[in-house]
């Protein structure tokens, strides 16, 4: 579809839930473009819808992998390696936080509300690069991950999720100092809101996509195709000299003042 061949890449994409998550749409883009993917799914409670996603895709193994046990993360990695041998793409697309801090006062924020959302959205792309990183040898290879512009500025309501990003964006930076030397970049993708599982149960969510495209300069929202076309300039050889990068798609929204 587009001219990317990266049929002679082999990649894993965590985080599909659905076929609203931006996994799904960064996974059929990679795959179009012949990358042999595995898919790696949270647990049972999404098995079956990722399955049916990917029914139609030859040879694809599918990982149960819950970040949220570094065991489990390996686990998942040692299956990966012995299934592709080597790896060149990863894709982190998780995030959670308990539905009561994603409102209300952000100092309401309890410690183990706190805990949760910092470790599963943002911890666990530490163990991803630490036990997919080898993997990747060879010839190097691209992790990315997602995040939002409140890492930076507050959006209300996005409480607790924007200090995870915060932190999340500063493991890419972290990460690519880290793994660079070993050719393996890691960057990540500020997306706009797009209607999924997740940004659904975010306080304010509608407002905010709402005055994302009434001020954003191209005064529209973005897609969740523009966000998978970023992924595969990013997973791809023609970003080649781009690591610990924070590439907004976001139809401009960021640059804005007022
Ligand atoms: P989604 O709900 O479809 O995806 C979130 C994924 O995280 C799900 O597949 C879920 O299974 C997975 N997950 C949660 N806990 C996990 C665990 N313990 N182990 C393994 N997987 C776990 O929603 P999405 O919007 O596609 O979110 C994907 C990423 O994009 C998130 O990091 C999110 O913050 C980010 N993002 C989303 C938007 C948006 O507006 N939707 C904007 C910017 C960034």
């Amino acid at each position: 579809m587009y001219p990317i061949d990266l049929s002679d890449k082999r990649g894993i994409v965590l985080g599909i839930a659905n076929h609203r998550s931006i996994a799904w749409a960064i996974a059929q883009i990679l795959h179009q473009a012949g990358a042999k993917l595995a898919i790696a799914y949270q647990n049972e409670r999404v098995k079956n819808s990722v399955a049916k996603l990917v029914a139609d895709w030859d040879d694809t193994p599918l990982i149960e992998c819950d970040v949220s046990d570094d065991d489990n993360v390996k686990a998942a990695f040692d299956t990966v390696g012995d299934k592709f041998g080597s790896l060149d793409i990863i894709v982190h697309s998780i995030a959670f936080a308990n539905r009561e801090d994603l409102g209300g006062p952000f100092v309401d924020t309890g410690r183990e509300g706190f805990r949760l959302a910092l470790d599963i959205s943002a911890y666990s792309l530490l163990p991803i690069a630490r036990y997919g990183s080898p993997l990747m040898q060879q010839n190097g290879g691209s992790i990315l991950t997602l995040t939002f512009q409140a890492a930076n500025r507050v959006f209300p309501g996005y409480n607790i999720m924007g200090t995870a990003k915060a932190a999340l964006e500063n493991e890419v930076k972290q990460l690519a100092s880290d793994l660079g030397q070993q050719d393996v970049r890691v960057n990540a993708i500020s997306a706009g809101p797009l209607d999924t599982l997740s940004s659904r149960v975010i306080s304010h969510y509608r407002d905010m996509k709402r005055i994302h495209a009434e001020r954003s300069p191209m005064r529209r929202n973005i897609t969740t195709d523009e966000v998978a076309k970023a992924a595969l300039f990013l997973c791809s050889d023609l970003s080649g000299g781009i690591t610990g990068e924070i590439l907004h798609v976001d139809t401009g929204y960021n640059i804005m003042g007022i």
